[in-house]
């Protein structure tokens, strides 16, 4: 039986117990990570795609966007927290990534944020961004033009290599790449797609989380280095489909750039994080009871639910985020559905 030492919330009891973390313009050095989507491409109801949202004093910072973000941040956080994001750090390409940043961008200006919204990724964000812009040039053009505010409508992209910059004095962001590039099988070698995936390490007054993004973990991923010592380390993982049926077939052929258990086992084994912690979980119905078993590691884990949140402290706290924000809109902005 695993035993954890975290100090656990339960679930039903967040609603009161819970500190308004999203708008506490703290000076304290903690991490606060909300778990808006701890799913992947295929739809389910439970596990919404990627999309991990991190404070940390002023800063608010979204890793990944995938599929039902708006929808999570707004159950999270209402009004405030959907206008209260800027920033976004993707970790590639995938549609299950980057779906919902025009969702994000247009939504948070149009109800209120006036700051341009900044997307940070690698090599072809610009180019993606700038598809964005284009198809909802008319969207913005009308709204515009009847009133709603010009500020907060751009949208600004940079692409990243790796390498570590700040996002602001005391935010550092490590970016590196992870082995998901699509590779021939037998041979391991490139099939020549231009691009690059990216991991990030975020690290604020002490305190470290690492996003492996997605990837095949082995002992030569950067992952391993970079994440030594990280107090939370997330890391994907898909579970191979059993047996030989065509379905299965199909499900286990993206197992050459996802990380079984066992690897990530590896992963956790190497590096030590204080809390090794799953999200983007293949197939989306696999949970704790499943997972925690094929996890060969002694330190701590568990399996992050949609809205989970962890604040990283010097105790690292569970809680669940949820109704921290308004969800009426009283400002006569809307001038269109
Ligand atoms: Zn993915
Ligand atoms: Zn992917």
């Amino acid at each position: 039986m695993r035993k954890f030492i975290l100090s656990i919330i339960p679930f039903g009891a967040i609603a009161t117990a819970f500190q308004p973390l999203a708008f506490a313009e703290s000076s304290d050095d903690s991490i606060v990570l909300t778990f808006l989507g701890t799913g992947a491409p295929r739809p389910s109801h439970d596990r919404y795609g990627p999309a991990i949202l991190v404070e940390a004093g002023d800063n608010k910072i979204l890793v990944d966007a995938g599929p039902g973000m708006r929808e999570r941040l707004f159950q999270a956080g209402g009004f405030e927290l959907l206008t209260a994001i800027d920033n976004i750090l993707i970790t590639h390409l995938h549609f299950d990534h980057t779906i919902s940043t025009p969702g994000l961008w247009l939504t948070g200006w149009l109800f209120g944020r006036k700051e341009p919204m900044k997307v940070y990724g690698p090599p072809g964000t610009t180019e993606m961004m700038g598809h964005f812009k284009a198809a909802y040039r008319w969207d913005v053009d009308y709204r515009t033009l009847v009133g709603v505010h010009k500020e907060g409508s751009e949208l600004l992209a940079t692409d990243l290599t790796p390498g570590e910059f700040y996002l602001s004095d005391d935010l550092k962001i490590t970016t590196f790449s992870v082995e998901h590039m699509p590779t021939n099988t037998e041979t391991g070698e490139s099939l020549g797609l231009d691009g690059a995936t990216y991991g990030y390490r975020i690290d604020y007054r002490g305190r470290s989380v690492l996003f492996s993004g997605d990837t095949r973990s082995t002992s030569d991923s950067d992952i391993v280095k970079i994440g030594k010592g990280v107090d939370v380390l997330i890391h994907e993982t898909q579970v191979p489909a059993p047996g030989n049926s065509p379905e299965a077939i199909l499900a286990n052929i993206s197992l050459v750039v996802h990380t079984t258990p066992e690897q990530v086992a590896y992963v956790f084994n190497q590096t030590k994080p204080r809390l090794g912690v799953y999200s983007h979980i293949i197939p989306p119905e696999i949970g704790a009871e499943e997972l925690l078993p094929m996890t060969n590691y002694d330190g701590e884990m568990l399996v992050a639910e949609d809205l989970m949140t962890l604040t990283i402290s010097d105790e690292i706290t569970i809680g669940r985020a949820e109704g921290r924000g308004t969800d009426i809109f009283t400002e006569a902005q809307v001038v269109d559905e």
